[in-house]
């Protein structure tokens, strides 16, 4: 038989016959520590029991690998699926993707699965993987295919198969089960060592809420029961962080029906969201930033002037006024280029950094409105640059300064950049784009920060960059972003004077340091577990009396800290002390002062933190002093 030449991941060749499985190619290569799952084949990832038929490059894909976990993932949700129609034969099965950290498997069943459902299946899942059932792909013709499905009632299997193009499909057997199925799996249901199910939810068919609501069973597979444990210790840690929870738990703010996506914010809440915009404000100064007020509902002639009624309509609120259509602003970019032109520009004004607060209303579907992380109605610490060519390396480092200083305010030590590049779908000429990219991977590599390039997730307008912070929970969140523009300017026809007198179009960046004041919100809710820092505290102090006999001195130190400008109350109910200071605990109030017979002779008072410690007694007004220096931006306590 004919021999190929396989090149192994350590640099190493060898001459195997046609049609040798890449495992037993693998096998002789050796030198693999954990677990593998699979194989690489020129880049691509295949089942161990595939056939090598060309010369190629081989790589083994082991348990620890992200493309290791997907494969386990996704075997594992073959699995749950297996033990599932054993359980329930009558069950339909639908689509069992991985997501991050695990999988899914959304079913059509009448009667809900119930937690104990999960542990049965679960059961059935460990009995299965005891069997060891080799895991075999099969390519059949597609009408075999919907000709099998069909006798076996699996009909979304046969809805799926009418909707593919090729002749050919591919399915995945493990004993009685059989799986309509692209791969690769692994080699047997007993390479499979530890799973969980997490939860059960409803989910539409195809993500479509016109269509019938299917039950989704999430569980988890990892290499080994330790990094299962140091997983499901992290997802209880979320729930109790969990902003839907904590959110309406510490009174900041509640979601209703009647206006879905739209937080309300309560006057606790409204405290949060107000210092942050104050506090972005007050830098505003500093790094040369104007405010503008622009309207929140505009004729749609605006939208197809910038593009985005054209890329972005479906995900607008649009409403016919007089005859005319108009929608409501998903973003502030063309009401600002509307405001840049109305007078004329010298390359010596620029740049122009327009600031905006103004609410924003994007039309996110029912289906995926997700507490504060996924809204309707927000606001973004907006702004929009205007400048030449020659200035824009300055106003991206300009850019990166200022997010610099607030991630620090906030402590996010943990940043990863990322630089998203041309999408597929782009607006603007080419060369603009290859520029823009060019200045930004400059800009970036002079910063120092390791960047991570996302090809084609881009802006359809331009190139962007973002900052992502990792949490205490390991997640990543993109805060900060600016995009260069490389279509609204020369759209909107703006132009500046040059130096030699002639017109030339400006630079336009868009950039956020905070994001939406809602998804940061409930970022920063579970980052602090609702602890936030004094300066942001809805509630600063706390003045909590012993008996009624303090009550005219109490009230008189919540005065003296209300005069000094602070967020203080004052808690003078007949109840027990150790109730008062548990209720203020559990409302994470930063400070308490707790004022007896001692302190109101005296004038004193005895503070304690929401974690515990007590000071000593002191005189108000050194407490007060204390709260000064403390309640800046910054300071954590
Ligand atoms: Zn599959
Ligand atoms: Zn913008």
């Amino acid at each position: 038989m004919a021999n190929i030449t396989v090149t192994t991941s350590d640099g190493g060749q060898r001459q195997v016959e046609v049609g040798s499985p890449a495992i037993d190619v693998l096998k002789r290569a050796g030198g693999h520590n954990r677990q593998v799952l699979a194989a690489k084949v020129n880049g691509r990832i295949v089942d161990l029991s595939s056939e090598i038929s060309e010369d190629c490059t081989l790589a083994p894909v082991s348990v620890d690998s992200s493309e290791g976990l997907d494969v386990l993932r996704h075997s594992t949700a073959h699995l749950m699926a297996q033990a599932v129609k054993r359980l329930f034969p009558d069950v339909q099965i639908t689509i069992g993707p991985t997501i991050a950290d695990g999988f899914y498997y959304d079913f059509k069943r009448d009667q809900p699965f119930t937690p104990e459902d999960l542990s049965k299946i679960e059961e059935v899942m460990r009995e299965i993987v005891t069997a060891n059932y080799p895991i075999r792909r099969e390519e059949i013709p597609r009408a075999a295919a919907i000709d099998l499905f069909q006798s076996m009632g699996e009909h979304y299997k046969v809805e799926i198969l009418e909707g593919i193009a090729e002749d050919t499909v591919s399915l995945y057997r493990q004993g009685e089960f059989v799986d309509l199925c692209r791969g690769p799996h692994v080699p047997s249901t007993g390479s499979i060592k530890t799973f969980k199910l997490t939860s059960i939810a409803g989910a539409y068919w195809r993500g479509d809420e016109r269509n019938e609501m299917l039950q989704r069973i999430y569980g988890t597979a990892w290499p080994s029961t330790k990094e299962l444990d140091a997983y499901l210790k992290r997802i209880e840690e979320a729930k109790q962080r969990d902003h839907r929870r904590l959110g309406p738990a510490l009174d900041l703010f509640s979601l209703h029906p009647i206006a879905p996506g739209s937080p309300f914010f309560h006057p606790k809440g409204a405290v949060v969201y107000n210092s942050l915009i104050q506090y972005i404000r007050s830098l505003y100064g500093r790094y040369g930033y104007t405010e503008v007020i622009t309207p929140l509902i505009f004729k749609t002639e605006l939208w197809q002037t910038s593009g985005h009624y054209e890329a972005f309509r479906n995900d607008m609120f649009l409403m016919k006024v007089e005859e005319e259509e108009y929608g409501v602003k998903p973003m502030n970019c063309p009401g600002h280029c509307y405001l840049f032109a109305t007078r004329k520009h010298s390359y010596r004004d620029l740049p122009v950094r327009y600031a905006d607060f103004s609410r924003l209303h994007r039309f996110e579907r029912s289906g995926t409105l997700a507490g504060l992380t996924r809204v309707r109605s927000m606001v973004q610490d907006d702004a929009h640059i205007y400048c030449t060519p020659a200035q824009l390396d300055g106003e991206l480092e300009h850019f990166i300064a200022m997010t610099r200083e607030v991630y620090g305010v906030f402590g996010f030590d943990r940043i990863e950049v990322t630089l998203q590049t041309r999408p597929e779908k782009f607006l603007g000429r080419m060369e603009l784009w290859d520029a823009a990219e060019a200045a930004l991977r400059r800009v970036l590599e002079q910063a120092g920060y390791p960047v991570t390039v996302l090809p084609g997730e881009g802006a359809f307008y331009g190139p962007k960059i973002g900052f992502d912070f990792r949490d205490v929970l390991e997640r990543s969140w993109t805060l900060a972003t600016i995009q260069i523009d490389c279509a609204m300017p020369e759209r909107f026809g703006l132009k500046y004077v040059t130096p030699e007198g002639t017109d030339a179009v400006p630079v336009m960046l868009h950039r956020a340091v905070l994001g939406s004041l809602e998804r940061f919100i409930a970022i920063l809710i579970e980052h602090t577990a609702g602890k936030l820092p004094l300066w942001l505290a809805p509630v600063q102090v706390r003045v909590l009396t012993l008996t009624e006999r303090q009550d005219s001195y109490g009230r008189g130190v919540t005065d003296r800290l209300l005069q000094a400008g602070f967020r203080a109350e004052l808690d003078n109910r007949n109840e027990k002390l150790g109730l008062k200071i548990r209720e203020s605990q559990l409302e994470k109030v930063p400070y308490m002062l707790v004022v007896g017979d001692k302190e109101a002779e005296s004038g004193m008072v005895a503070p304690r933190s929401r974690s515990g410690e007590t000071s000593a007694p002191l005189p108000l007004d050194a407490f007060i002093e204390r709260l000064k220096d403390e309640a800046v931006p910054g300071k954590f306590s």
